[in-house]
Parts: structure tokens; C-alpha cells; sequence
């Protein structure tokens, strides 16, 4: 699979950054946002629907 980059959005203090989709975890991990802490799933920390479902695509291949 091609590497592609993610948009993070924190659903806390909606900092927004980008990922590799090659360095993040499946979406149910729990992630930790480094800018206010909130913990939450990480298929929460997907800015669009987009970017959930070629992280699931990818994380299930
Ligand atoms: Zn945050």
C-alpha cells in the first residue's frame, strides 16, 4: 500500500496535525493527545471520515 498521511484533529482542544498512516495503531487503541492529554480512541482523533477509513483499510490488511 501506498504511504499516505493522515489529519488528526484532537476532539479536546482540536489541535490538528498529520500522521503517517504507517506509524499510527489500529483505531480502537486508546491514544493520548500531547497538546491537553484527552484520551480517547483513536478513530476519534480522525478529522475526516476519509482519513477513519484508510486507517481502518490499512491497520486491517
Ligand atoms: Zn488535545
Amino acid at each position: 500500500m501506498q504511504e499516505a498521511w493522515l489529519q488528526l484533529q484532537c476532539p479536546g482542544c482540536s489541535v490538528s496535525w498529520e500522521e503517517r498512516v504507517s506509524d499510527l495503531p489500529a483505531p480502537e487503541t486508546q491514544f493520548a493527545c500531547d497538546d491537553c492529554g484527552t484520551e480517547r480512541s483513536l478513530s476519534e482523533f480522525m478529522r475526516t471520515a476519509r482519513d477513519l477509513e484508510v486507517l481502518q483499510e490499512f491497520t486491517e490488511a
